[in-house]
């Protein structure tokens, strides 16, 4: 397994007890110790403001490139101050599924790393969330306007780039015909599945050149272009209309979607990932994982989340089986509860706060107390130089004292203006620290307020970020994760 080791150490580094010896020392103990054969040291200076941070770069060059298994840092501080940067590095590494351990860290069991994980998830969430809306919002200008382009085209037509309108390619539009024809017809119709098949057996090549997918053919179906009308994702009411030249009769797309409609309630395999807590919900009676049960009654369905120690496995030895207790619970039910518990706890800004005004405090507090000392030192060496002047002009002390006391008042001077000056940089240093989480803040602020218009599968992902395991009682839900809270009815 290949490791590698990150350190960093400051110019001031000594002091603060962690030299670069013995951050490489812990790191590449660490690293032995969760199996690493082969370790890479890459090492960064920290002087002042880190703009450059050449080792970092080479970290994120082996991290894109997949080289190492494991990464190992002293600790969060070391990787980066800036919570963004860190944040970001993170999710890289994430992504490229290596192993992230810090020596100086627990991630799963103290507050900073439960509060670590909680931001990085919820800010991931929240930045994937404005990077969409950034991308949408040209879109949707356009599409507001009758436009078309930024659009995927629809299988069938060409995008004329130079008209901004779609144009038929006909061979294509003979294939779109065919399988509306095929799936609406009143003798032997096929199905999605069947027309996938019968189109890759007559060689006709699919959308992307690759072959056709009976979820592709499903969608088509679905299509409400090929009537005439461009139907835009996210298409709003007042949108004006894109007429398009059509491919099939209205009458026919509406027999299509009749059919997609009878078929799709005798499927009994369209509910996956439906459910917030699915997966992650457990029967605290037996242990069992709950599965989902659908029922329905003509029309209408309902699903539940339900034990499977209720219902006997194996049939033929039944006098031996007793039955779990624990009732079925409607999933919206469950579902509703835990969202609403979620999210009063992200909507809570106060953890963020808290965790801010604590840095603060230790950022700029510190060199702010040292810097008021420092001025004082230097005024009180004023002073005793304009008294030696004095002394001396007076004639209570001679030439050569006089000498004496000026050149050690001078030392003593220029040792506290070096002082306050460096002590001013490391202010403005901290303080453009501090700057950086004023931004979070603004973070916090308007991640707490898209809380609720947050999507289904977003929730989810929260979910799953901050719950480990839901266990239910016939009275009471625990809730095991970053939180840890139990509810009784
Ligand atoms: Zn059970």
């Amino acid at each position: 397994m290949r490791a590698l080791v990150y350190t960093r150490v400051s110019t001031a580094g000594q002091a603060e007890g962690f030299s670069l010896a013995t951050q490489r020392e812990a790191c590449g103990k660490k690293a032995r110790e969760l199996g690493a054969t082969e370790i890479i040291y890459l090492e960064d200076t920290y002087t002042g403001i880190e703009l450059e941070r050449p080792a970092m770069n080479k970290l994120r060059e082996h991290v894109r490139a997949r080289n190492v298994d494991l990464i190992v840092v002293y600790d969060p501080d070391r990787f980066s101050r800036n919570l963004n940067d860190l944040l970001i590095v993170t999710k890289e590494i994430d992504k490229a599924g290596i192993t992230l351990q810090f020596v100086n860290f627990d991630w799963q069991n103290t507050p900073q790393g439960i509060l670590f994980l909680q931001l990085r998830g919820a800010i991931a969430q929240f930045e994937h969330a404005l990077i969409k809306e950034r991308t949408t919002r040209g879109k949707r200008k356009k599409a507001a306007a009758g436009k078309i382009g930024g659009y995927a085209k629809p299988y069938g037509y060409k995008f004329n780039k130079e008209s901004d309108e779609l144009e038929i390619v006909p061979e294509e539009a003979e294939v779109v015909k065919k399988i509306f024809e095929w799936y609406t017809r009143e003798q032997d119709p096929l199905s999605s599945y069947a027309i996938a098949k019968k189109l890759a057996a007559e060689g006709i090549p699919g959308p992307t050149g690759k072959g056709w997918f009976y979820s592709s053919i499903l969608r088509m179906l679905k299509n409400e272009t090929y009537t005439g009308i461009m139907k835009r994702k996210d298409e709003q009411p007042d949108w004006k209309p894109v007429r398009v030249p059509p491919i099939i009769s209205r009458e026919t797309w509406e027999k299509a979607q009749k059919r997609i409609e009878e078929n799709r309630r005798f499927n009994p395999k369209r509910t996956r990932n439906e459910y917030l807590v699915q997966r992650l919900i457990y029967c605290g009676l037996c242990g069992r994982s709950l599965t989902v049960v659908n029922r329905t009654k003509g029309e209408k369905s309902w699903s539940y989340y339900t034990c499977p120690g209720r219902y006997p496995r194996k049939f033929g030895n039944q006098a031996e089986f007793t039955p779990c207790r624990l009732k079925a619970i409607r999933t919206t039910v469950l579902d509703d509860i835990i969202w609403q518990e979620i999210s009063s706890r992200l909507r809570n800004p106060k953890i963020y706060i808290t965790y801010l005004r604590k840095k603060k405090e230790a950022i700029v507090e510190l060199p702010r107390r040292e810097l008021r000392k420092a001025e004082k030192a230097l005024k009180n060496t004023k002073a005793a130089v304009e008294r030696a002047n004095k002394a001396y002009f007076n004639g209570y002390i001679n030439e050569v004292e006089y000498r004496k006391y000026i050149a050690e008042y001078t030392e003593t001077e220029q040792y506290w203006r070096k002082e306050i000056a460096r002590l001013k940089r490391e202010i403005a240093e901290r303080e453009l620290a501090l700057g950086e989480q004023r931004e979070l803040h603004h973070y916090v602020q308007r991640l707490v307020a898209s809380v609720d218009k947050l999507s289904f599968g977003k929730k989810q992902q929260i979910v799953r970020l901050l719950v480990k395991r839901l266990v239910i009682y016939p009275d009471l839900v625990e809730i095991r994760g970053h939180f840890h809270w139990v509810l009784a009815p």
